[in-house]
C-alpha cells in the first residue's frame, strides 16, 4: 500500500492512495467528516438585540463560523468566550467577534454576520464548545471524497476534431491542435471521469476507464485545522475505534 501527495495548497489536497481497500478510504472519509474535534459556537446568550434579526437566526449564524481549532487546545480547554456588542451604522463581520484568547479568531475574518442600520444594538456572549461533524455538521472540519485513478487512451495517429473534443473537458486537462489529442502534461489526475470526451469522440477515438487498484482522494479544509492535523487526527481515531471493536469480538 502505498499513498503519496498529488498537490497541496494549504488548503486543499490531493492524494494518490495505491493498493488500499476500497471500504478503508470509505473508513477515512467518514472518518474526517465525522469524527475530527473542532471549535464551533454551540451557546449563545442574547443580553440586548435591537436588530431586524432575530436572536436564534443571529445565533445559527455565529454557529456557522468557522473557528480556528489549535488540536493542543482540545485537551486543555472545554470551552471558549467570545464577546459581541456593537451598535449601528455599521457592518459586523466575524472580525469583530472578541475572544480573550489571542489564537481563538474566525478562520474568514470577513464573513458578513449582520448588517445594523442606525442605532440598532446587539450585545451578546457566544460560547464555541469542542464537537465533531457526528454531532453537527458545524464541527465538521473537511470536504472529502475519492474517485478512482483515471485512465485515458487516445486513439494514436490523427484524430478528426481534436481541438473541439479538447474543449468539452469540464476541468481542461485534454490539449488538442490540428488533428492531435493529448492529456496536459502532469494533470491526468484531475480526471473526473465524466466522459464528455468519449460521449462526443466514441470510445475509438478516446476510451476513459478507471483503475481501481489506485484512488485520488480529495480533502478540502473549511480552515479550523491544518490538513496535517485532521489527517493525524482521523487515523488516529480511525485505529482507536478498530481496536475498541476487535477488543469487544
Ligand atoms: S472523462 Fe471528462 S474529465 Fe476526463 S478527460 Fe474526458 S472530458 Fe475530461
Amino acid at each position: 500500500m502505498e499513498a503519496s501527495l498529488v498537490k497541496s495548497d494549504g488548503k486543499t489536497a490531493t492524494l494518490l492512495l495505491s493498493g488500499f481497500k476500497l471500504s478503508l478510504v470509505n473508513a477515512l472519509r467518514r472518518t474526517i467528516i465525522n469524527s475530527v474535534n473542532t471549535l464551533a459556537i454551540d451557546d449563545v446568550t442574547v443580553y440586548k438585540n435591537t436588530s431586524y434579526m432575530y436572536d436564534e437566526i443571529l445565533a445559527a449564524r455565529l454557529g456557522l463560523v468557522p473557528i480556528k481549532t489549535l488540536s493542543a487546545l482540545s485537551k486543555s480547554k472545554k470551552e471558549v468566550i467570545f464577546k459581541l456588542k456593537e451598535t449601528g451604522p455599521k457592518v459586523v463581520h466575524a472580525s469583530d467577534l472578541i475572544c480573550e484568547d489571542k489564537d481563538m479568531v474566525p478562520v474568514y475574518p470577513e464573513t458578513l454576520i449582520i448588517n445594523l442600520k442606525e442605532g440598532e444594538t446587539i450585545d451578546l456572549e457566544a460560547k464555541a464548545i469542542f464537537g465533531k461533524g457526528s454531532e453537527h455538521i458545524k464541527f465538521s472540519p473537511a470536504h472529502a471524497f475519492y474517485h478512482f485513478y483515471p485512465v485515458i487512451d487516445i486513439k494514436k495517429g490523427a484524430v478528426k476534431g481534436a481541438s473541439k473534443i479538447a474543449s468539452l473537458c469540464p476541468v481542461d486537462i485534454l490539449e488538442g491542435s490540428g488533428d492531435k489529442l493529448a492529456v496536459k502534461k502532469g494533470r491526468l489526475p484531475e480526471c473526473i471521469l465524466c466522459k464528455a470526451c468519449e460521449d462526443y469522440a466514441g470510445e475509438d477515438v478516446i476510451k476513459i476507464s478507471a483503475d481501481e487498484d489506485k484512488v485520488i482522494f480529495e480533502l478540502e479544509s473549511w480552515g479550523q485545522l491544518e490538513l496535517k492535523d485532521i489527517i493525524e487526527q482521523a487515523i488516529d481515531t480511525l485505529g482507536k475505534e478498530v481496536k475498541e471493536l476487535s477488543d469487544k469480538i
